[in-house]
């Protein structure tokens, strides 16, 4: 599908204004990753941090980046391996 002159004009006034216009036409916007760190903060893909008194993204039904609009693929937070000590369970 290919643009048509209207949403290309709208594409630069939007990007005139700073808000990041996606390539439109093939396929789903990327998505902004959310990574949860150890303090249960979300930081963004796009440079903002997110805190929720509950759970993550997902459980509180952000689907879409307060940010960039972009929408939201969280990945949380996982517990580094210690694989050489205080374990026990290494052979
Ligand atoms: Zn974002």
């Amino acid at each position: 599908m290919r643009h048509s002159k209207a949403l290309n004009a709208i594409c630069r006034a939007l990007e005139a204004a700073g808000a990041t216009v996606w390539p439109s036409g093939d396929g789903h916007p990327p998505p902004c990753v959310w990574r949860e760190d150890a303090d249960s903060l979300w930081n963004t893909a796009c440079g903002r941090t997110w805190q929720f008194f509950d759970e993550g993204p997902g459980e509180n039904r952000v689907n879409f980046c307060h940010g960039c609009g972009h929408p939201v693929q969280s990945v949380g937070y996982v517990e580094p391996i210690d694989d050489d000590d205080e374990d026990g369970r290494t052979p």
